[in-house]
């Protein structure tokens, strides 16, 4: 792996470690281009339960962090601003407005949820059988919307929905998914925290759909703490996806895809 561009740090309030180990992780396994994507601070309304990401105030020194270690590690290796981002309709253009000052790098879309409020269901847990081919369908809506966005450098665990209803209806959704992807030039990520904590994806059934389409495919270890950065066995269980399933493998992306969202 010469890039990972899907990191996270302590801000989350689900990882750990300090960035500089990451960091040095990163140069210790042979990456030359890493990016820090933590989870983005949104701007909900008040009193809407943000645990799993950071706080608007918190931002600001997760910016002067990154732009820290880029400054102290340059020519060792390449570190870039990133972020984490979900695409929720109502909220995130306010989103965009507020990052326009700070020097964002790229931006990952990672769809976790498909909506804000007190009760917000996890995807990547199992949903109730009667709802599940809605929320599937849901899921697919607000990843195509927000790769319309033109936002975003790539689609992180585009299989992180739990499905255990019928195939048929998973593959429709995910060829849906898939044809968007293919269409935008949005890449899908094959998601290595997925392998090394033995999660329900990467799902072979989905990538055997991908492999029938032309898009792209990229890896990333989605550490929530240091040695996660790097997981060379991991890496070599997601080649045997790339290879069983004829995957196109990016190992690099350029970071300029961002529309000039700062002029
Ligand atoms: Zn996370
Ligand atoms: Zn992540």
């Amino acid at each position: 792996m010469i890039a990972n561009y899907h990191n996270h740090t302590w801000r989350c309030n689900h990882a750990s470690g300090e960035e500089r180990a990451y960091v040095e992780r990163a140069i210790a396994g042979g990456i030359r281009v890493m990016g820090f994507s933590d989870h983005t601070p949104y701007p909900f309304p008040e009193g809407t339960d943000i645990h799993t990401r950071m706080g608007m105030d918190q931002f600001e020194d997760y910016v002067n962090t990154v732009l820290t270690l880029k400054r102290e590690y340059q020519g060792q290796i390449d570190i870039h601003l990133g972020l984490e981002v979900e695409y929720f309709p109502d909220y995130y253009p306010a989103l965009q407005e507020f990052l326009k000052p700070y020097p964002v790098e790229y931006q990952i879309l990672g769809q976790h949820y498909l909506d804000v409020g007190p009760v917000m269901p996890y995807i990547a847990r199992p949903s109730p059988p009667e709802r599940e081919g809605a929320l599937l369908e849901q899921y697919v809506d607000l990843c195509i919307a927000g790769m319309e966005t033109g936002d975003f450098l790539y689609l992180c665990h585009p299989d992180v929905f739990c499905f255990s209803g019928e195939q048929a209806v998973y593959e429709a959704q995910m060829r849906r998914l898939c044809a968007a992807m293919e269409r935008l030039h949005v890449p899908a990520e094959i998601n290595l925290l997925g392998i090394y904590q033995h999660r329900h994806y990467p799902n072979p059934a989905f990538w055997e759909i991908a492999g029938a389409y032309d898009l792209h495919v990229i890896l990333g270890t989605d550490a929530h703490k240091p040695e996660h950065v790097w997981v060379p066995e991991a890496e070599a269980k997601a080649m045997e996806l790339v290879q069983r399933y004829h995957l196109h493998l990016l190992h690099q992306l350029p970071l300029h895809h961002r529309k000039e969202a700062n002029t």
